[in-house]
């Protein structure tokens, strides 16, 4: 059992998280930050962010880094840890990592969402070989080469361009005839000549040999051909899930796993905050998660305040 009790708990070291542990650490509250790998989240897979107010374009470690020197200014603690569990006891809670056992007044749940798979045959087999879902770790791997990326929203579009700008040519595959991505997203890729769409387009498997990713099978979902396009690597953008699994037993999470709050980023559970991508919301970007962030901790602070 950990001998100190903090006042806050952030889980997961995102924008969102270590936003809130800014707000609180500088209203002088004791706070812990615990995530399972490097502090910055999503931004670490992200090459340039061009949304970010006051960065014409930033890359996202380049961010990551300055967020976390900020967040840790006013004495917020860092910890490495997989979270498994909250016990709520009322003004106390327990947050039990892979690693450690912590004591806390109030949590805030900042554990971000994680893409989904394609479930087709040859998508395990042949990941790290070929079949990736982040353009900025991969990408390079693919200099003057092929590349599939599988569909149509802003995630596909936008990493499908910065991928041409690696590659040979990028195919992006799309099971309906539009694209669901920002027009100005749409408007970049439609304009890159390296960039070509194949609409109607579902992936069956992904082809390999021994070694790496040859290609995909696909079928055009109106006439039902089956073809083969030869590649070398496969992206796969299909959505989004909330990493949510540790905290389905507080009763927090809708059915599909997103833990909702209130305006001011408050579960059902007092004394237990949620924000950023793990949230039920309209939009996941950095910019909200760090709006998230600030009003969780502010509420946070005003909890602890109340315990007196
Ligand atoms: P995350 O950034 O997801 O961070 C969650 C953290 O929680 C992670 O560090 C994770 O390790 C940790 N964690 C998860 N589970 C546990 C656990 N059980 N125990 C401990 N730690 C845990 N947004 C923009 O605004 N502009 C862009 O241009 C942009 N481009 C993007 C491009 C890509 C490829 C991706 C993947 C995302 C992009 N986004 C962009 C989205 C943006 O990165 C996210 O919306 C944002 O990072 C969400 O922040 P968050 O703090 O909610 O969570």
């Amino acid at each position: 059992m950990a001998e100190k009790t903090y006042d806050a708990i952030v889980i997961g070291a995102g924008p969102g998280g270590m936003t809130a542990a800014l707000y609180l650490s500088r209203s002088n509250s004791s706070v812990l930050m615990i995530d399972r790998g490097v502090y910055g989240g999503q931004m670490n897979n992200t090459a340039e962010i061009e949304n970010y107010p006051g960065f014409d374009s930033i890359l996202g470690p380049d961010l990551a880094e300055k967020m976390y020197q900020s967040s840790t200014q006013f004495g917020a603690e860092y910890a490495f840890g997989t979270v498994t569990k909250i016990e709520d006891h009322g003004t106390t809670k327990t947050v039990v990592t892979d690693m450690d056992t912590y004591e806390t007044k109030s949590v805030i749940i900042a554990t971000g969402a994680q893409y989904k798979k394609l479930g087709v045959a040859g998508e395990e087999e042949f990941g790290g070989r070929g079949v990736s879902y982040c353009a900025v770790c991969d990408g390079a791997f693919f200099r003057n080469k092929h590349v599939i990326v599988v569909g149509g929203g802003d995630s596909a579009v936008e990493e499908g361009t910065y991928l041409a700008g690696l590659a040979e040519k990028v195919t992006i595959l799309h099971r309906r005839d539009k694209l669901r991505a920002q027009q100005i997203l749409q408007n970049r890729a439609f304009a890159n000549e390296k960039i070509s769409f194949k609409w109607f387009t579902e992936v069956q498997e992904i082809l390999g040999d021994d070694k790496k990713v040859t290609g995909v099978r696909v079928i055009d979902n109106q006439t039902q051909e089956v073809s083969e396009i030869d590649a070398d690597g496969v992206f796969i953008y299909v959505g989004i899930n909330p990493i949510s699994a540790p905290f389905l037993d507080l009763g927090i999470t809708n059915e599909e796993g997103w833990i909702e709050t209130n305006d001011s980023m408050a579960t059902k559970v007092p004394g237990i905050y949620a924000l950023g991508d793990v949230r039920e919301k309209e939009l996941r970007q950095v910019t909200t998660a760090v709006g998230d962030g600030a009003i969780a901790g502010q509420s946070a602070y005003g909890y602890l305040q109340s315990l007196g």
